[in-house]
């Protein structure tokens, strides 16, 4: 069964009756879940001596997205008790310099994961970057060792996105299996690996999943026969009600930064999901910000713990 309302009745909060049948996939309430736990087990590995997770974060240039991406995951290090080393390099730094920095981390029997933020400046190539990792300390799962692991089903460092959105929904206990999951969009880093891990004979998953993409035809057709929905295309406010059927657990990915004149930062984050006309028609759905974001941070301490605790 699934777990009863998170929200107020509509007598108590005077809200209109059918929000009362929605519920909120909170990725900070389970985030913090994972990350309570993650806390114990650091705490256990220090008092029996042995080695504390190390993650090294390589950011390249000033982009103010990517700051506040790699802000949160040394403050979950912290919080989690893993030592973290964040090495910035200019946006002018030579490609051939940065493959030899994380030559040298790959090396350096002291770090367990390493992650490179990206986006990396046009004269750099991720994929040259990316399948520099020992694909052993590639907490960010984006290795092609990796992924072809996960195609495999084997134990791999699943993409941290994904990985997020099956933590939440196995902390909400959400029912997956037969069901019908359409994912909108078909990046490495989440709509691809995405769609195998719901197809995967394990929990969550064994749905039957669509994956649909800019050149989909009839997109809200596939969308409406959907019990899940990944949205995961960069596009604000894309999913509207009428591409929703009643019922419907819908897992908002995007975060795309939009012009606000009225906040001090200047901007807003907005989901791929128009959450207010869609919620009402959902049994479960994330906000944005505090759903898939959260739950990525907390899949990436926990692909550094494995990390440790495997090689050590
Ligand atoms: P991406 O590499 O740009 O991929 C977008 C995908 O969406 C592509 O496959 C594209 O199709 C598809 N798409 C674009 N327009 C579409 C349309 N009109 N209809 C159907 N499909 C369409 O983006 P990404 O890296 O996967 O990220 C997607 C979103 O998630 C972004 O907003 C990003 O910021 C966010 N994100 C959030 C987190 C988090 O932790 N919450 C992590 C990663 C990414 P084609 O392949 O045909 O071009």
């Amino acid at each position: 069964m699934l777990k009863k309302l998170l929200f107020p009745t509509a007598k108590q909060h005077n809200t209109k009756p059918y929000l009362c049948r929605m519920k909120i996939l909170d990725g900070k309430k389970a985030s913090q879940a994972i990350k309570d736990e993650l806390k114990i087990d650091v705490a256990q590995l220090s008092a029996e001596g042995k080695k504390i997770p190390h993650l090294a974060a390589i950011l390249v240039g000033a982009n103010g997205a990517s700051e506040t991406y790699i802000a949160a995951k040394v403050k979950a290090c912290e919080e989690v008790g893993f030592i973290s080393t964040l090495i910035r390099f200019e946006e002018t730094i030579s490609e051939a310099k940065l493959l030899a920095k994380i030559k040298e981390l790959n090396n350096d029997p002291d770090v367990d994961g390493i992650l490179v933020q990206l986006p990396l400046p046009k004269h750099i190539s991720d994929e040259e970057v990316i399948n520099s990792i020992d694909p052993d300390k590639d907490v960010d799962g984006f290795h092609p060792v990796n992924i072809g692991r996960l195609m495999q089903g084997l134990p791999t460092y699943i993409p941290a996105t994904p990985y997020g959105i099956m933590l939440l929904l196995e902390h909400f206990k959400i029912e997956t299996s037969g069901k019908h999951a359409v994912v909108i969009g078909r990046s490495n880093i989440v709509g691809r690996p995405m769609s195998v891990l719901l197809s995967s004979n394990t929990y969550p998953g064994n749905c039957t999943v669509t994956i649909c993409h800019s050149k989909t035809k009839n997109l809200n057709d596939y969308c409406l026969q959907a019990d899940i929905i990944i949205a995961a295309l960069g596009k604000p406010e894309f999913v509207t009600a009428d591409m929703v059927k009643e019922g419907a657990v819908v897992v908002d990915v995007g975060i795309t930064r939009v012009e606000d004149s009225t906040r001090k930062s200047g901007f807003k984050l907005k989901g791929d999901v128009a959450f207010d006309e869609v919620a009402p028609k959902c049994s479960w759905i994330t906000p944005v910000p505090g759903g898939v974001g959260p739950m990525t941070i907390a899949a990436l301490m926990k692909n550094t713990y494995h990390s440790c605790i495997t090689k050590n």
